[in-house]
């Protein structure tokens, strides 16, 4: 992997404000791919490939990630990025938007990571445990969004979010197939571990 290339992608990234996942938030997933060795993992939000990028050195011999994105733009920027680094057999990315293309896969996944439109949540919970293998783990980026989840914070235009950032949160916490841990790092990271 081209570590020059990927610092150059974060630095762009981090001037053009996409919301790349944060440093710490990565430390933890890090640590848990590495023993994990995933051979296939599943993103749900793309942007322009960072997290994936990062993600790949963890994969098993011959494992695979494939990353959604609806973004067309950032699509074609996270393919370049991929090439850059060298990691194009190693990440397949699914242009369109989640809530349609994730009923139409029927593959299975050790990780899932999502990191897309906060409103869908839920929905992709549902999607993501339909496909998980046994001993799965799904990660959940910016579950805290900006602390707005765990205050009485309902208004504006960010309600819909919240609402099924904690509906999500009350999801896997009631769900009896996973235990789960909510972290403060970054913007808060929901680790659901199934049996
Ligand atoms: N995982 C990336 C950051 C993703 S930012 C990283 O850490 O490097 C969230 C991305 O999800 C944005 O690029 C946005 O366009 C995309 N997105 C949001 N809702 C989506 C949806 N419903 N379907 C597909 N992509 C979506
Ligand atoms: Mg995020």
């Amino acid at each position: 992997m081209n570590e020059e290339e990927l610092a150059k992608i974060k630095e762009k990234a981090l001037s053009e404000h996409i919301p790349i996942i944060m440093d710490d938030t990565l430390e933890v997933i890090d640590k848990i791919l590495k023993e994990k060795k995933p051979k296939k993992i599943l993103e749900i939000g793309t942007a322009v490939g960072y997290s994936a990028i990062c993600f790949s050195r963890y994969l098993a011999e011959g494992g695979r990630i494939d990353t959604i994105e609806r973004e067309h733009e950032r699509v074609e920027e996270a393919k370049k990025n991929i090439k850059k680094v060298g990691v194009e057999d190693k990440i397949n990315i699914l242009e369109g938007d989640a809530v349609e293309i994730l009923p139409t896969l029927n593959n299975r996944y050790d990780i899932v990571f999502i990191d897309a439109a906060k409103g869908k949540y839920p929905f992709f919970l549902e999607q993501s445990k339909r496909m998980l293998n046994e001993k799965g783990i799904i990660f959940a980026d910016n579950i805290l969004y900006k602390g707005y989840v765990m205050s009485d914070y309902n208004k504006h235009k960010q309600r819909t979010a919240v609402r099924n950032l904690r509906e999500y949160i009350k999801e896997v916490t009631e769900d009896i197939d996973c235990v789960t841990e909510i972290l403060e790092v970054g913007d808060g990271l929901a680790i659901s571990r199934f049996n």
